[in-house]
């Protein structure tokens, strides 16, 4: 097997410049795995997708990067190819594949076969949500595109009683998934989970590439400050510029393209993070650039302004929730895999935390464990690294997520309305205690009991 170096961690830790230290030491050459990073160079578009500046790459070449037109979108299958003829070319000319980037479920099909059902485990996050519309999801089904959700429940609790169990009756997008994978395979896709499940348990997963992943990592009090920093530096250096951009291709796109065709704006590039944050500040600049001249723009100064304001607030809150994201996917997704990898799959937390002691923290100690590795020494133990990588790289606090589909049942919460208006619905005890503690919850209790207190009040 190959022998491949890999950076993951949060958005803003540093992957980029420990994948270029490690590149210039070792003789290697880095491979964007980062969804948005692949999008091309347009008018500047390098600062809403975090791109790495050229003179931070230090001269070392980065593939699968700046070729996508924003419209664009690269599926998992399409980076999977070009990923593995860009490591099989690397590892024959003796230079190092150092694969970089963001987009997690990216690094985890490139990692292990089998990655490409993946298991449906309800999660409505970001980053599945990113991930599930690039992962080859079964075709359109015309016939069921027609029916209403009522119907398709009725016809998924027929071809497959046990993801129906899972579904709220008005979910039609995992309703419609599930029946789109029953139509697209023949076979129930609780099925599929199970064989799955059964074939990790006999053959444990299955690495394709001998692989060494650092997992950088900032503790939260070190990072989140440090994400709102990064947010006000794309401010100060054009991400508005880059906004306006986006938005004059999709006005100019709306009017020549068919409405099905608005979607993609809702895919590619414009998904990332900043952009709809944004929404509200620009809706507000174009339509006092819309009044007429003689009238009043419908916006003071100070107005606008604290839209700003909130926008930004927004856009940092949004980051610092996918940096969180980032890190459960890690650890419930990624390091079960590793652990079924007998070995092919080593991970080596390093604490970014303290950017002044990145050369001892970081820097070094990735060093020296790439040459182990590439030298087939022994390796250390991971968890010799600090108490937070003994804590996090523990086996014990990582789920399996083949089991947990397997065993969970929804909880629909008595009174928490979704901001769409529906009913709040967790999946598993697991989400449903955590949600029971959460300040949505616990706001929306206090209401209804107002609520209550009210109507019963006797008339006046
Ligand atoms: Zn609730």
């Amino acid at each position: 097997m190959r022998k491949i170096l890999s950076v993951i961690g949060t958005t803003g830790v540093g992957k980029s410049n420990l994948a270029v230290d490690l590149c210039r030491t070792l003789r290697g050459q880095a491979i964007n795995s980062d969804a948005m990073q692949a999008s091309q160079v347009y008018k500047g578009l390098d600062i809403i997708t975090n791109k790495m500046p050229l003179e931070e790459r230090h001269g070392v070449t980065h593939h699968l990067m700046d070729f996508l037109d924003p419209e664009d979108e690269y599926k998992v299958t399409e980076f999977k190819r070009d990923a593995t003829q860009c490591i099989e070319k690397l590892s024959n000319e003796n230079q190092l594949p150092v694969l970089v980037g963001g987009t997690n479920y990216y690094m985890q099909s490139l990692l292990w076969r089998n990655t490409l059902i993946k298991e449906t485990n309800g999660e409505s996050d970001e980053e599945e949500d990113r991930s599930r519309s690039r992962s080859p999801s079964p075709e359109i089904v015309p016939e069921l595109e027609v029916l209403e959700t009522p119907e398709l429940y009725d016809r998924l609790k027929q071809v497959d009683p046990i993801m129906a169990t899972k579904w709220h009756v008005s979910d039609r997008r995992k309703i419609m998934r599930s029946l789109q994978i029953f139509h697209a395979t023949g076979k129930p896709q609780s099925e599929i989970i199970k064989e799955q499940k059964a074939q990790k348990e006999t053959h444990g997963a299955q690495p394709r590439f001998k692989a060494l992943v650092f997992w950088l990592y900032a503790d939260p009090v070190a990072l989140y400050p440090r994400l709102d920093e990064r947010v006000d530096k794309m401010i100060e250096t054009g991400l508005f510029e880059e906004i306006k951009d986006l938005r004059r291709r999709v006005v100019a796109g709306s009017i020549t393209l068919p409405g099905q065709e608005l979607e993609k704006y809702q895919r590619g590039l414009w998904q990332a993070i900043g952009y709809k944050e944004f929404d509200p500040y620009f809706t507000a600049v174009e339509e006092n650039t819309l009044e007429e001249p003689d009238t009043s723009p419908k916006f003071k100064l100070s107005e606008l302004k604290k839209i700003k304001d909130e926008c930004t607030e927004r856009m940092k809150a949004a980051t610092r929730r996918y940096a969180r994201r980032q890190v459960q996917w890690i650890r419930n997704k990624f390091l079960p895999s590793v652990f079924d990898s007998k070995g092919d799959v080593l991970v080596y937390l390093l604490d970014a935390g303290d950017l002044d002691a990145w050369n001892t923290n970081v820097q070094q100690k990735a060093i020296d464990v790439a040459r182990a590795f590439l030298e087939d020494r022994p390796m250390p133990d991971p968890a010799s690294f600090g108490d937070v990588a003994a804590k996090m790289l523990s086996k014990s606090d990582a789920e399996d997520t083949h089991a947990r589909v397997l065993n969970w049942k929804k909880h629909v919460c008595p009174v928490c309305i979704t901001n769409k208006g529906e009913v709040a619905i967790m999946n598993g005890d697991l989400e449903w205690e955590q949600h029971k503690k959460s300040r949505w919850h616990r706001k929306s209790s206090k209401r209804k009991r107002m609520e209550e207190l009210t109507a019963n009040k006797p008339p006046l």
